[in-house]
């Protein structure tokens, strides 16, 4: 067998159609305009994911499969509106697009975040996209994860800045993690 059907084989078995369809309805749940969904080729995807260290390819994942945590999701029956203050719901596909979250990304990672949610979340496989993504991923879940009471608390008495200084604390903390990604052009081989 030639190594290029081995590395065929290889690519079907780590991302399988399947889970590329899945993908492709996740991205529509997400915001992301069909025209542009159609212009996402999957083996480019595949590539660079692959050329990522885990830990950012994690984030990516962890977004574009549409599984943030997030009160909708969970069912719960006390549903939060956005965690910073805006009157839109505590939705992953709001988060790719809430002002106040991306408004300082720039000031942490040194990289203006991109205009649409397919900028925000990497699509455009660029590497200044894919930090920013992570850490905006990154710090959300860790807060989540660390202070949810207290961030439960900070909406119902609408003190939504106190929130988002949790987040920047956390998003700060995070670009050491994530960083460090070299911005240069990725073969996509
Ligand atoms: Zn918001």
């Amino acid at each position: 067998m030639r190594q290029g059907q081995i590395q065929k084989l290889i690519e079907q078995a780590l991302f399988p159609s399947c889970l590329w369809f899945s993908l492709l309805a996740r991205f529509a749940r997400l915001g992301i305009p069909i025209e542009e969904r159609n212009n996402i080729e999957r083996s480019t995807a595949q590539a660079f994911i692959n050329s990522l260290p885990p830990t950012h390819a994690f984030q990516l994942l962890r977004s574009w499969s549409h599984s943030w945590l997030k009160t909708c999701r969970l069912h719960d029956v006390n549903r939060l509106p956005c965690l910073f203050g805006c009157l839109a719901k505590d939705e992953e596909a709001h988060y790719f697009n809430c002002p106040i979250v991306w408004l300082h990304v720039v000031q942490i990672s040194g990289f203006h975040p991109g205009e649409s949610c397919f900028q925000r979340l990497a699509l455009n496989c660029r590497i200044p996209d894919v930090i920013n993504l992570c850490l905006v991923s990154h710090a959300f879940h860790v807060i989540r994860a660390n202070s949810l009471g207290a961030i439960r608390g900070n909406v119902i008495s609408q003190r939504f800045g106190e929130n988002h200084k949790l987040w920047l604390r956390a998003a700060t903390a995070a670009f050491a993690r994530y960083g460090g990604l070299e911005v240069r052009p990725i073969s996509l081989v």
